[in-house]
């Protein structure tokens, strides 16, 4: 008799159905099937500034291809205090208060291994990004969504208040934020602040698109509030703003109380970060002009312009985003009861692949949006616009 293992115990984890492929990634894939153009995922293929590609070479060339501190390189570490003291005048050691990480994503989940226990509950703002709100329940931390207001996605101070229990540690905050494109302003702000510090609760804050802001937006990095900084996880990268989102380097900045289990936490999982791509991101931030990060802003309006235009000709309906890099729409009128049925329609009719709404929401909601993202090449993007205009 063959040997049988006793099946049931051949399981996947309880966590695993709850977490699988996002819907994301199943566009890709059928958008990469069909040879369409993808403005499903945030990719951003726009090129590497000159000098972070040149030094990303000589560093594999000089031969820096070993581990590094867990927690990254002095000079990179270095060089995102001296951008944070002059972006938003907030001064950290770089030695106990900075730690290069894995990608924002890797941030994050140290942050998130490092600050909270299982059972917490984190509030978190609707819409959102995946990623937050399933790196929280990987953790068996509780997600608790909180809606912003429709149509500009405005905070909702009492349903914010009203979100908070005794098992409340933290708020998640993305400014900019994916999907919405929405930037907190200041008195949105200041309203969250005074719910962490009544309540005595972490700000987890994702500033991947920092520099994505447009029409003379500001973003306000959340910690620079009065009283916010100790409590404060500051979380971005050079992903988005470098166009290096393989090479995977970004960062965390939070009060030296908090930086050793977390750097400890990214040890465990990443090591850290590839130490070419750190050298790389080290050089782009000593060496890129201001003007670099304006041009950054200036040539994403310019796409977000031609993309508008074109979904309004497509007969979808959306505002223009304040910052980021997506537009959220209205498709209602596409075939389909979803909106991942929408998407998969307008993939076979036009060969552009956005993401269904839907992954940005609670079940039941955003059923009539699509989310399309302009960090594309401006021959890449003119193409997709032709293609949503025939529709
Ligand atoms: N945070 C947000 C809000 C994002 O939209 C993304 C990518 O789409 C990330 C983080 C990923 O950042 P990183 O590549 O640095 O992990």
């Amino acid at each position: 008799m063959p040997h049988t293992f006793a099946s049931s115990r051949l399981t996947l984890s309880d966590l695993a159905p709850d977490t699988f492929q996002s819907e994301i990634r199943a566009m890709t894939t059928e958008c990469d099937r069909m040879g369409g153009i993808n403005l499903a995922q945030g990719v951003c293929d726009t090129p590497v500034p000159a000098v972070i590609e040149a030094a990303a070479i000589q560093a594999i060339r000089d031969g820096q291809n070993i581990y590094t501190r867990c927690d990254g390189i002095t000079r990179l570490r270095e060089a995102i205090a001296v951008k944070q003291l002059r972006d938003y005048g907030l001064r950290y050691d770089p030695e106990r208060e900075v730690m290069v990480a894995s990608g924002a994503t890797a941030g994050y989940h140290a942050a998130a291994m490092a600050l909270l226990n299982p059972g917490d509950e984190v509030l978190i703002f609707e819409p959102f990004y995946g990623y937050h709100v399933n790196t929280l329940k990987s953790l068996r931390v509780k997600p608790v969504i909180v809606a912003l207001a429709e149509p500009d996605w405005q905070l909702d101070v009492d349903a914010m208040r009203a979100a908070v229990t005794p098992r409340t540690r933290a708020i998640l905050l993305n400014t900019p934020a994916n999907p919405s494109g929405k930037i907190f302003s200041l008195p949105e702000l200041e309203q969250v602040a005074a719910v962490c510090q009544e309540h005595d609760l972490f700000l987890i804050t994702d500033e991947i698109y920092e520099y994505f802001v447009y029409d003379g937006a500001q973003h306000i990095c959340p910690a620079t509030l009065p009283g916010m900084r100790e409590r404060t996880i500051v979380i971005s990268g050079f992903s988005k703003t470098f166009s290096i989102t393989g090479w995977r380097v970004g960062y965390a900045v939070a009060d030296a109380r908090w930086m050793p289990a977390m750097a400890h936490f990214h040890d465990l999982t990443y090591v850290c970060s590839p130490a070419p791509f750190q050298l790389a991101a080290a050089a782009g931030l000593e060496q890129l002009p201001p003007s670099f990060y304006t041009q950054v802003a200036a040539d994403h309006q310019a796409k977000r312009g031609h993309l508008l235009a074109a979904l309004e000709a497509a007969g979808m309906e959306a505002s223009a985003p304040p910052g980021a890099y997506y537009i959220l729409a209205r498709a209602a009128h596409l075939p389909g009861k979803t909106a991942a049925q929408r998407a998969r329609h307008l993939l076979a009719q036009t060969g552009v692949a956005a993401v269904a709404g839907s992954a940005f929401f609670r079940p039941g909601r955003g059923e009539e949006l699509l989310r399309f993202c302009f960090a594309k090449q401006d021959e890449e993007l003119e193409k997709a616009c032709e293609r949503l205009r025939s529709l």
